[in-house]
């Protein structure tokens, strides 16, 4: 394929990601852009296994398959809930492939055509020296990430004294030795900066805590697009160049959003807690013993059938339970008696961005019955019933009081300013943070405990 046309298929390709991007914006245009995203991927594939540089085709075709079965395997196998890991894991393996090239190109650079061994140009060893540090960060510090969230470590910000004066510190070394590498090309120096920047990985993600997880992997995300962008810059294609730019500019872009969204420092996130304030704890368990209101399906069916209006706030444990469908048919039961029904999504609910918006469209409620926190936090003072299904953080009003919680400074839904507050878990356990929820002891609240799909399908048969 001549390199006019390859460089017009990786045009296109480009414009199809950003196509995608767009799509993506909004849940109405998010299968199109699926699909652009797909069209392009295909293409940017299938024009570069053909374009004259490629050398090796069983080595590509038995990595494609390898590397295509796992990855069909783990999507098919997947529960939703597992995701923001999986993303985590993806990402890691982004880091390290950037890793691997740059050992690549340092050691064979003729065969990337960027000078000979010990005369290699110094732009090139530049680039090299940001996509192994970008890289390597990315690569443990999304590791560590998925341990977290995978629940293999405690998801508590780990600190200890003096970090961020040694995260600070390593990261001047890396500079300094970034600057030696480049004027000596010394091997050493290479692999002591991967390493160092290995150590930093782990160091940036450790101290920060559940709660801001989030927006952790939506900067691994990030980080992921930027190390993809250095690896185009070692192997010169401008595709691989223009999509690491993109998904590490976008990826930025959500993490920023998702930062004002938790009321987060974005500086504090990607200096690995900076300011995280070691005081900081999880708050009072759910141990304690103290005496709450729980009712019955039928309860809150009659409840819920004398309201005028009723705002349902789904989370995590929606998902868990896949309770989207019955949760529909409880609401179009309300509709039918001509209650006002609307769902409130706050912006971390679930597990990654986007969650519960997801699974609504799912079970094909209507988006304009789908509004953000900002757009209806307001209602709730003049809304007769707020339906908590599954959501415990995003409701906790701790977020606003107790500056010693790990969600403090979080905005939330105000799910108690509502006449009633109807919970629906399963034990009186705590969320995702490991904090308490003051609302479960309050007047207006009445626990419904059970599985949510259940005490949906079981609240559906009562109004019937
Ligand atoms: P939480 O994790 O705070 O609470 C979920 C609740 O669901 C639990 O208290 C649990 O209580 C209940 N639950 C679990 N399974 C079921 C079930 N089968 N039926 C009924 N209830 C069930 O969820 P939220 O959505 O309120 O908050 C999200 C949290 O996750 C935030 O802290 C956020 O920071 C974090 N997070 C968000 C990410 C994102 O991108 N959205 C990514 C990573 C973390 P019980 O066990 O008693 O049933």
């Amino acid at each position: 394929m001549s390199q006019n046309i390859l460089s017009l298929c990786y045009l296109i390709a480009s414009v199809c990601f950003i196509m995608a991007l767009k799509g993506l914006s909004s849940p109405k245009s998010a299968r199109a852009g699926n699909f652009y995203g797909m069209a392009g991927m295909t293409l940017a594939i299938v024009a570069t296994a053909v374009s004259s540089g490629v050398v090796n085709y069983p080595l590509i075709i038995l990595g494609i398959a390898i590397g295509g079965t796992i990855g069909a395997i783990t999507a098919k196998r997947i529960q939703m809930t597992a995701l923001p890991q999986l993303v985590a894991a993806f990402h890691s393996l982004v880091g390290l492939a950037a890793v691997f090239v740059a050992v690549a190109a340092f050691s064979h650079p003729e065969a990337f055509g960027i000078g000979r061994a010990h005369h290699i140009h110094t732009g090139s060893l530049i680039e090299m020296y940001l996509g192994v540090v970008i890289g390597a960060i990315t690569f443990t510090g999304s590791v560590v990430a998925f341990t977290k969230l995978q629940g293999l470590v405690s998801g508590k910000p780990l600190v200890f004294p003096m970090q961020h004066l040694l995260n600070a510190f390593l990261g001047i070394v890396l500079v300094l030795l970034g600057v030696l590498f480049v004027t000596t090309e010394s091997a050493f120096l290479f692999f002591l900066i991967v390493l160092l920047s290995l150590v930093l990985g782990l160091l940036l993600i450790l101290p920060i805590g559940g709660a801001d997880m989030p927006v952790v992997v939506s900067m691994l995300n990030s980080y992921s697009g930027w190390a993809a962008a250095g690896i185009g810059f070692t192997l010169n294609n401008n595709l691989l160049i223009i999509t690491g730019a993109l998904v590490g500019s976008s990826g930025a872009i959500l993490s920023y959003i998702m930062c004002k969204g938790m009321n987060r420092s974005i500086i504090n996130v990607i200096l690995g807690g900076f300011g995280t304030d070691p005081a900081v704890s999880a708050g009072p368990a759910s141990s304690e013993q103290r005496p709450v209101k729980s009712g019955s399906a039928e309860d809150a069916a009659f409840i819920m059938s004398n309201a005028k209006s009723v705002i349902i706030v789904p989370g995590y444990g929606m998902a868990v339970a896949q309770a989207q469908h019955a949760l529909r048919e409880m609401a179009d039961i309300l509709k039918h008696k001509n209650i006002q029904v609307r769902y409130a999504i706050h912006p971390v609910a679930g597990r990654m961005p986007g969650h519960m918006n997801v699974l609504l469209a799912e079970a094909n409620v209507s988006y304009d019955d789908v509004l953000e926190l900002e757009d209806i936090n307001r209602d709730f003072s003049n809304t007769d019933v707020a339906f908590v299904i599954g959501a415990n953080d995003v409701t906790n009003p701790l977020a606003k009081t107790d500056p010693t919680s790990p969600i403090y400074g979080m905005p939330i839904l105000d799910v108690e300013r509502a006449k009633t507050v109807l919970f629906v878990k399963r034990s009186m356990a705590a969320g995702y943070s490991g904090v308490d929820n003051a609302l479960f002891y309050r007047d207006n609240t009445m626990m419904l405990f059970g599985d949510a799909k259940k005490v949906c399908e079981e609240i559906v048969k009562a109004m019937d």
